[in-house]
């Protein structure tokens, strides 16, 4: 594989059986002049078959994804793989150890720094190891997120599309989806930011999926069952191991038709909302107000909703900043993939 990465494995990609093992980025500190960050990584592989690439804390405050993958890493039965899995339970370590969004290291957001960067900072060179050396080896990929310390979201499976990707790759990715089976499945259709992880992925030809399975820097009992069956109903599908269920099943196929589906904070505040989670809502609809503690005196600015739909992503903590997202909605979507997309080929 040509890529110019500076991380060492400890695994070998093409070997039988299962490795548990490091990433090793050179890291050169006071503390410790020649050191290494030690990034953990999986390959299970047996027999013939396609490649599956599972990730988590690409966000280090996202427990859901990260709990289920390190819980397969001991449970997954090699004899049992047609194929081969590679997992990154916990991707930007840094980030996962400390409980944070982004890096300690550098305070950068991995999923907007894909392609990544070889020469860049820790968080870009992870970037660019899975772009460079893990994408090209996978025929599907999974991102497992939640909402993190800022959201709480109604679990959903999902996906992105952008320009150039073949209706081939497309259509895999809606069935990828579509078999994870979370109560919500979700076309984000095209990406408002193109360096997130899903959309470095579509560029590398391989069909995948991402989602949110909780959030408030908590961790959703429900989400990890929804991502532990997602990924059993993933690796069948895909023929890797494990019989594909009889039947797809049961999803609420959604989409987000643009920015005026999400609702920001006007004005810094305490922000007392109106509606939770699960709550369908109409356009206009008052979404809450942003109240002034600190002045009983002044009015609270009202805050309406621009858009009608179901809320599926609301702010977790009270105190808000102009321009924090505090909803976000999602409409009933038919499952085609739309025009836009359908004249890539
Ligand atoms: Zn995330």
């Amino acid at each position: 594989m040509a890529s110019d990465t500076r991380i060492a494995s400890s695994v070998d990609y093409e070997r039988d059986g299962k490795q548990i093992g490091w990433l090793a980025l050179p890291l050169s500190v006071t503390r410790s002049a020649y050191g290494n960050l030690m990034l953990p990584i999986c390959v299970v592989k047996h027999g013939s078959g396609p490649t599956a690439l599972l990730m988590a804390g690409n966000h280090g405050d996202e427990y859901e994804g990260q709990i289920a993958l390190n819980k397969l890493i001991r449970s997954i039965d090699p004899a049992r793989v047609e194929g081969r899995v590679i997992i990154l339970p916990a991707a930007n370590l840094p980030a996962a150890l400390a409980g944070t969004r982004v890096s300690p290291l550098d305070d950068r957001n991995m999923n907007r720094v894909f392609p990544g960067d070889p020469d860049g900072t820790p968080t870009e060179q992870i970037a660019h190891y899975i772009d460079s050396v893990l994408f090209p080896m996978a025929d599907a990929f999974a991102d497992f997120h939640s909402g993190g310390g800022s959201l709480d979201f109604s679990p959903w499976c999902g996906f992105n599309t952008t320009t150039g990707v073949s209706r081939a790759v497309l259509d895999r990715t809606v069935e990828l989806a579509r078999a994870v089976g979370a109560p919500l499945t979700i076309n984000f259709g095209e990406d408002l930011d193109t360096r997130v992880a899903a959309i470095a992925a579509l560029r590398r030809g391989v069909p995948n999926v991402g989602g949110e399975f909780g959030g408030g820097g908590s961790v959703a009992v429900e989400g990890i069952r929804i991502v532990e069956r997602g990924i059993t109903n993933l690796l069948a599908t895909l023929g890797i191991m494990g019989e594909p269920p009889a039947a797809p099943p049961p999803t609420r196929l959604m989409t987000v038709p643009g920015p005026e589906y999400f609702v920001l904070a006007p004005e810094p505040g305490l922000f007392e909302p109106f509606v939770e989670i699960g709550e369908t809502v109409a356009d206009d609809q008052p979404a809450g107000q942003v109240v002034f503690v600190d002045n009983p005196a002044r009015e609270p600015v009202p805050v309406r909703f621009d858009a009608g739909g179901l809320v599926i992503c609301k702010r977790h903590p009270g105190r808000v900043e102009r321009g924090d997202c505090l909803y976000h909605l999602a409409v009933d979507w038919d499952g085609q993939i739309g025009d836009g997309a359908q004249r890539l080929n």
